[in-house]
This record gives C-alpha cells, sequence and structure tokens, in this order.
C-alpha cells in the first residue's frame, strides 16, 4: 500500500509539473504579486543585477513554487530547490549557496522551519552576499568569510507570521498571494484540460472551478478524477452534469467544501454552539492538527465569510449555520 501510495503521488507530481505555467503571462490571476514582480524582474534584468528576495506567502496549492520557477525562466538564470525542513545543518545550506551562479534563484520552501543555526547562515548571505564557516575543530577551529555571487532567495511560507522579525526584514519584496476567483480558476482548468487532452466545455470547467476552494492545485486534481470518471461513466467529455455527479461522489459539495471543511464547521457549531471556541479546542475536538486547521482548512473558511477570528476564538457566521441547514441562534454580543 505504501509504494502503490508512493507511485501516485509521485504521478501527482509529474502531473503537477507539468500543467505549471512557465511564464508570468502564462500565470493566471495574482495581479497584484505579478504587477509587483514584472516591475522587479524588469528593473533587475536592465541593471544586469540580482533581484531583490523575495517572499511568497499564502496557503498551500496558490502557486508559490509555481511563481518561483517563474521569476528564475524570467530571469534567465537556473532555480535551486529545497526546504526548510530538509536544510538540517548550516553545511547543507553552506553548500548550496557557494553553489550558486551569480544571478541564481534560491527557492527554500517552508522557509519558516528553517532551524535557527541554519538561518543564522543566512543573514549575511542575504546581506552582503558572504557567509561565515567554521573550519577546523576544538581549540584549533576558526572562522572564515567567504564570498558567494549574488543571488535572489525565495521563500516560501503559508504564514508571514511564522517567520522570524530578522529574517523577514530582509526580504525587499513581499507578496501575498491570494485565493483566486472562479473565473481565475476557470481559466486554469481549461488550460490543464486541453494540456491532458479532456475534452471540456466551458459549464464543466466552471463546475469544476467553483468547487476548488479557491486552489489551483485542488481545482487541477479535482480536474483529473471528474475526468476518470467522464471516461467511465460517460463518454469522456466533461459536462456541468458529469462534473456534479464526479464532485457529489469525491464528497465535494455544492459550496466546493470537503469533508474537512464541514466537519470544523459542524464541530463549531454542534460541539461549540457556534463559538467562539480556540484552535486547539477545535482541533482536538475533529482530531486534526491545529497547524494544519489554521493554513490549510480556516483561512478558506474565512475568506468565504463562512467563519470569523475573533480575540476569544473562531465563530461560525449565520451563512456557516445556514450551510449546514440550521438556524442561528439570536445574540447578544456586547
Ligand atoms: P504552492 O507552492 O503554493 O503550494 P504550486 O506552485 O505547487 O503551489 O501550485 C500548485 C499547482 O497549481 C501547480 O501545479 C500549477 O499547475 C497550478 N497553479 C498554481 N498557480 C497557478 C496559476 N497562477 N496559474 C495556473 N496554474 C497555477
Amino acid at each position: 500500500r505504501l509504494i502503490a501510495a508512493t507511485s501516485a503521488s509521485r504521478s501527482e507530481e509529474a502531473l503537477e509539473r507539468a500543467l505549471r505555467p512557465k511564464l508570468l503571462e502564462e500565470y493566471v490571476g495574482q495581479a497584484k504579486a505579478r504587477e509587483q514582480l514584472e516591475i522587479f524582474i524588469g528593473a533587475a534584468k536592465k541593471r544586469a543585477e540580482a533581484l531583490d528576495h523575495v517572499l511568497l506567502f499564502g496557503p498551500p496549492g496558490l502557486g508559490k513554487t509555481t511563481l518561483s520557477h517563474i521569476i528564475a525562466a524570467e530571469l534567465g538564470v537556473q532555480l535551486r530547490q529545497t526546504s526548510g525542513p530538509v536544510l538540517e545543518k548550516p553545511k547543507d545550506l553552506a553548500a548550496l549557496l557557494t553553489g550558486l551562479e551569480a544571478g541564481d534563484v534560491l527557492f527554500i520552501d517552508e522557509i519558516h522551519r528553517l532551524s535557527p543555526v541554519v538561518e543564522e547562515i543566512l543573514y549575511p548571505a542575504l546581506e552582503d552576499y558572504q557567509i561565515d564557516i567554521m573550519i577546523g575543530e576544538g581549540p584549533a577551529a576558526r572562522s572564515i568569510k567567504l564570498d558567494l555571487q549574488p543571488f535572489t532567495l525565495v521563500g516560501a511560507t503559508t504564514r508571514a507570521g511564522m517567520l522570524t522579525n530578522p529574517l523577514r526584514d530582509r526580504f525587499g519584496i513581499v507578496a501575498r498571494l491570494e485565493f483566486y476567483t472562479p473565473q481565475e480558476l476557470e481559466r486554469i482548468v481549461t488550460r490543464s484540460a486541453r494540456l491532458l487532452h479532456a475534452p471540456i466545455d466551458a459549464a464543466g470547467a466552471m463546475e469544476i472551478a467553483r468547487r476548488s476552494r479557491g486552489t489551483p492545485r485542488i481545482a487541477n486534481r479535482l480536474l483529473r478524477r471528474v475526468r476518470d470518471f467522464a471516461d467511465v461513466k460517460g463518454d469522456g467529455s466533461i459536462t456541468q452534469d458529469i462534473a456534479a455527479q464526479a464532485l457529489a461522489m469525491l464528497d465535494v459539495d455544492p459550496e466546493g467544501f470537503d469533508v474537512m471543511d464541514r466537519k470544523l464547521l459542524e464541530a463549531v457549531i454542534h460541539r461549540f454552539d457556534g463559538g467562539p471556541v480556540g484552535v486547539d479546542n477545535i482541533a482536538a475536538s475533529i482530531g486534526e492538527d491545529a497547524g494544519t486547521i489554521e493554513d490549510v482548512i480556516e483561512p478558506y473558511l474565512i475568506q468565504q465569510g463562512f467563519l470569523q477570528r475573533t480575540p476569544r476564538g473562531r465563530m461560525a457566521t449565520q451563512a456557516a449555520w445556514r450551510h449546514l441547514g440550521l438556524t442561528a441562534p439570536q445574540r447578544s454580543e456586547g
């Protein structure tokens, strides 16, 4: 089972790579981030300098990795990719940094998970393109400075608030990625369907788009599942009807909420009277990690107006009660 799961996720990864837009003009949505980057990339190229360090933040699947590849492609430089948890020792990062050529992009995913000793190495690297490394051991140990080529760090994180202040301060460009509109996701689904040679009509693409939690990764994943369904239950073409049937089978409800979304809303409403309730209590109640709730589940529920973040905890909104077929109790907020 483990092997099957690994190869399934490998083929998902391969498909994900295949569906990634390669250039800024193919990158749908995120107008603000795109506009910023266009200007700064243009300026860096004109002056033949390394682009300022870039911090991308936002929930998983919104296109941070994709954007980092696009930045390197637009600059015409190489991209080296790693992630916070993978860089265990200072020398792991030092090896990567010294291998960079002038102008290269170093992409560090989950940058909030860098260990403090590794992060220390990064500060002078980002500021002065220099690193301090220790040579030898014991009393003979000494530190030497190594010069690096000018480079651009692109860091990605699900929440900017999880970065230490000194690290956050070293990014010249900070872009927050937003959830995509159904119209934007429809363009992404249509493009992906074309690349996958899956016939789809506009209503079919819109049905998938509306129910993808504002997230391109989910839209592409649902598209593949709907395509399978269309191949087996229909003639292979994806219509609104086929998409709706397939998504119902996958437990994606008409609002696009999945099983975990509904579990969370039900817990807040049924077990905590609609809140306010702290994230840790929700986590214990639905058996999900508090970090996953904050990074993955609740941002979309909040953005859609089903959940509210208050100083005393999370509260279900009227829309959430209605979604579960209930009437919200009258409250006197004071
Ligand atoms: P993240 O790094 O934020 O988790 P990714 O960059 O891996 O997200 O994006 C997930 C998938 O979504 C990619 O395979 C890509 O095909 C698709 N995608 C993301 N953003 C866009 C976009 N703006 N336009 C088109 N496709 C996108």
